[in-house]
């Protein structure tokens, strides 16, 4: 029997796990820090490889998700916030140089689309878009049928599109961009920001996404009001990707998504008041992920899979 190997690279954990053909339960896996003794070379990720194949088992493929932006040519680490040791390497190269086995990498919210794309909620679809909303917003578009890359594999950088030109400022140095107005930390910074101001709320200070979430089920109205602020962004940015993208399911995944209704209910409403042409809204879907923090592996299990076909 042959098996795969898939890769999650993040800020703080790797997870590699190892895949029978045909099978979505993993025969082995492990999860490690990213950072061992400071640092993150690429060449940790070999023995983990070892480990996974102890039993002399044959890998066809390695699928390796990561936090940056990848050259789908080359496969060279164009940007990495996360892992500034890796920019600029051929990963995939190496990994096949060192192992004997073909390694796929690319970028980790474009890998998750993949994912629910072909194992979870998106099953079906082949116009589809992805986000992920946790403490910062990414994204990534299928297209009939195919994941959209772009000339040099940035396309989906779905939480950067600017909502606001004198907005709040976001994680990139530039204003007003959809993840300063609707990730985890937008929303946690929104209530930070009004309870300065005065406004009444049983939140504390400093609360995160979560708290927040369980403070607007109670009904409090300032928890409740940023929720339907960023809903209400992320509702104008859909309505945007559905008039370039014309998706028949849109797909949000992260920690913030988790809240459920209490996100989408404002999303649903927004894209309905501001789209162009009930058109766009025929057969779509907005909906919850379904593969939760699993999306980046099973990416990665589908990219390595895949890749190994064409
Ligand atoms: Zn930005």
């Amino acid at each position: 029997m042959k098996f795969t190997i898939a890769l999650d690279v993040g800020g703080t954990h790797m997870r590699i796990a190892l895949f029978p053909e045909n099978s979505l339960v993993p025969v082995r896996q492990t999860r490690v820090r990213t950072y061992s003794d400071g640092t993150t070379g690429w060449e940790r990720i070999l023995p983990l490889i070892e480990e996974m194949t102890r039993n002399g088992e044959t890998v066809d493929a390695i699928g390796i998700a990561v936090p940056g932006s990848i050259d789908p040519r080359s496969g060279v680490i164009l940007t990495a916030v996360n892992l500034p040791e890796w920019v600029g390497l051929p990963i995939p190269d190496l990994i096949e140089e060192a192992t004997g086995i073909p390694a796929f990498m690319g970028n980790d919210a474009n890998l998750a689309a993949i994912g629910e794309w072909q194992y979870g909620a998106g099953q079906g679809h082949q116009d589809l878009i992805y986000m992920t909303i946790s403490t910062g917003i990414g994204g990534g578009v299928i297209s009939n049928g195919h994941l959209l890359e772009g000339h040099l594999g940035l396309a989906g950088e779905l939480g950067h599109v600017t909502l606001l030109p004198d907005g709040p400022l976001c994680n990139c140095g530039q204003r007003g961009h959809l993840e300063a107005l609707s990730s985890g930390s937008a929303i946690s910074a929104y209530v930070a920001e009004q309870l300065k101001a005065g406004q009444p709320s049983s939140v504390q200070p400093g609360a995160d996404t979560r708290a927040i979430s369980l403070a607007a089920k109670e009904g409090d109205n300032l928890a409740k009001k940023a929720f339907e602020r960023a809903g209400y962004y992320l509702g104008l940015a859909i309505t945007n990707y559905l008039l370039v993208f014309n998706p028949s399911i849109v797909i949000l995944g992260g920690g913030v998504s988790m809240t459920g209704d209490l996100l989408l209910d404002p999303v649903r409403k927004t894209v309905k008041e501001s789209v162009i042409s009930e058109h766009y809204l025929q057969d779509l879907v907005i909906t919850q992920a379904a593969l939760g923090d699993d999306a980046g592996l099973y990416g990665a299990l589908a990219f390595a899979r895949a890749s190994l076909r064409s």
